[in-house]
Formats: C-alpha cells, structure tokens, sequence
C-alpha cells in the first residue's frame, strides 16, 4: 500500500509542485497519475521513491516511511524514470546485471536477469546493446531494469510515451499483466491511457489533486475536468 499524507514540495522557493496533496493507494492494480505537464506527478513520484524529501507530509510504500526507511521502501518499489535513463553502450544482460546487483547477492543476479528477460518478452533481442534497440525495446529494458530485484510496487514515469501504436498496446498488455501481481502507479498526459490501463483515475493539477475515480465509476465530467485543464 502506498500513503501520501499531506504532502507539500517546492523547488528552491519557487510555486509549489505539491500543495498538501494526501493519497492511499490499495495493494495491487494500476492507478494512473494523470496530469497535463508541470502537474507534478513525477515530483511526486521521485517523492515516492526516495529521490526528494518532501518539505512537509509525509508518505510510505508497504508500511516503510519514505523519511526514516529509505533503503526498505527501495527495496520494494521499481522505478522507471521519465524518459528511461540506459546505459546505451551496456549488453542487455549487463545492464540489467548491474541493475539487479543494486539490490540481490552476488549468486541471485544471473537467475533473476534471466526471469526478467522471460517476464518482460525480451526474446532475441536480448543480445543487443541497450543502444541499438528500438524506443519499444527500450522501454521494455527500462521495465525489466525496474522488476529485476521483484518489489510489490511499480512506480512508472510516463511508461508509453513516444511509442508507436504497435509498441504501445504491446507495453500496455505487458503492464496489464504485471498489474496483477503488483501494484503499479503510472503517470500520464493522455486521457486514454489511463482509461484503457488503469482501474482508478488520479488527476493532479497545479500540485493539487483535482480528481480521484476509479475506472469502473468514470463518467464524462472526468473527462471534462481533464479536458478543461490541459486547454
Ligand atoms: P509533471 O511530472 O506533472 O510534468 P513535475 O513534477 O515535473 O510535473 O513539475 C511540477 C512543477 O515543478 C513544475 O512547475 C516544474 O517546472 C517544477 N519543477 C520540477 N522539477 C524541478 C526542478 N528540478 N527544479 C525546479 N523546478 C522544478
């Protein structure tokens, strides 16, 4: 489970990026952070991860404080940055070997690279330099990066963007799957994405939380909402 309470952040006294946003997101699903750009989703999301300390609030991930535990709450999330930071001149198998040595012995790394390739569909390209990959492939390592060590939470910054079509429905059935063995929270600027993907529906808005539903309840004023603050 992850929990948000109250939590304010500020860029070097800038406007907020997050206003007193509270959140609790049950185990297991996808819920989709939905927001047009500067909404502050991955500001919370880096939050979530240990990457920032919220200046006030506080928030945890499987019941470890993002604060006081930090090694716990990132031994139980993967995270999958925006815009999918590789190592281009790493093997697959490399990369991914450093990604799981981060987190396992030394004896688990070379098993767990090998599920994770089976997981993700990695197949023959598998044998490729994370450079010479196409975008969807990419992606795919990025996850594979992010599951590796298997946490319960998935954090997944903007996991679809730049895909083409074909990409895109092959990663979102790959999430799909995944979200029912994990719970996964990803952000998005696209209102479709988020409905053919998720079952509960975040939208944030100036650091603010302007919308919070879940998918089999959605009606068109959600629509509206989004519609109104992305013109
Ligand atoms: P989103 O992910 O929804 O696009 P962000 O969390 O990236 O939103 O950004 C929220 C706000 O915080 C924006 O106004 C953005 O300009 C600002 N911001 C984000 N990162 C930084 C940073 N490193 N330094 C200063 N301002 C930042």
């Amino acid at each position: 489970m992850i929990t948000v309470e109250n939590i304010t952040k500020s860029y070097f006294g800038s406007k907020k990026a997050l206003d007193n946003v509270s959140v609790k997101i049950e185990n297991g699903g996808i819920t989709g952070l939905l927001g047009p750009n500067g909404a502050g989703k991955s500001t919370l999301m880096k939050i979530l991860c240990g990457y920032l300390l919220p200046d006030k609030g506080k928030a945890s991930v499987c019941g470890f404080d993002i604060a006081a535990q930090p090694i716990k709450v990132r031994e139980n999330i993967g995270y999958l940055p925006e815009h999918n930071p590789l190592y281009l001149d790493l093997y697959v198998r490399e990369y991914l070997s450093f990604a799981a040595g981060i987190y396992l012995p030394k004896h688990e790394v070379k098993t767990a690279v090998e599920n994770v390739l089976e997981m993700v569909n990695f197949a023959g390209e598998a044998k490729k330099k994370a450079g010479a990959l196409s975008k969807g492939y990419r992606q795919r390592l990025g996850l594979a990066a992010a599951l590796v060590h298997n946490p319960k939470v998935l954090i997944l910054d903007e996991p679809a963007s730049g895909l083409d079509p074909n990409q895109l429905e092959e990663i979102r059935s790959l999430l799909r799957e995944l979200g029912k063995q994990k719970t996964i929270l990803l952000s998005t600027h696209i209102m479709q994405e988020v409905e053919v993907l998720c079952d509960r529906i975040i939208i944030l808005n100036e650091g603010v939380i302007a919308a919070d539903k879940y998918t089999d309840e959605l009606d068109e004023k959600l629509e509206i909402i989004f519609h109104s603050l992305t013109k």
